[in-house]
């Protein structure tokens, strides 16, 4: 990392109480990196960690890659509003849809006539649709 950083900056880390990244503020600084911070969401003070290193670290970093790739892909959606899931109804690449279990997500590739892949929030599903 080679921005700097300084007191009173907000900057994205993983706040361990809200188990999210989100934006915190920095309250003190060691050398070139935060000391503690606050998490803006929680209002909680905690030393920054540079490296969260977990045993199923590289199984999450799987999922925080399909986050991304889902969040950037609803940004290039058709429509803002999802299309209620339906296997009756015919959808094409870009379609958002919102399914009653997995949430919204999006049309990602055409299968076949009858079968979709739809990226949601939590993992890709092939569904059946035009039937
Ligand atoms: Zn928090």
């Amino acid at each position: 990392m080679t921005s700097s950083l300084s007191v009173g900056q907000e900057f994205l880390c993983h706040c361990a109480k809200c188990n999210l990244e989100l934006a915190h503020i920095i309250i003190t600084m060691k050398g070139n990196e935060p000391g503690k911070v606050q998490c803006k969401t929680c209002q909680s003070v905690h030393t920054f960690k540079p490296k969260i290193i977990k045993k199923r670290g590289k199984r999450k970093s799987t999922q925080v890659q399909h986050l991304e790739n889902w969040s950037s892909k609803m940004q290039s959606g058709k429509q803002e509003a999802p299309i209620d899931y339906s296997p009756t109804k015919k959808f094409e690449i870009g379609d958002i849809i919102r399914h009653p279990t997995f949430g919204d997500g999006i049309v990602n590739r055409l299968i076949d006539n009858n079968k979709i892949e739809i990226v949601f929030e939590a993992d890709s599903k092939f569904l059946v649709h035009n039937k």
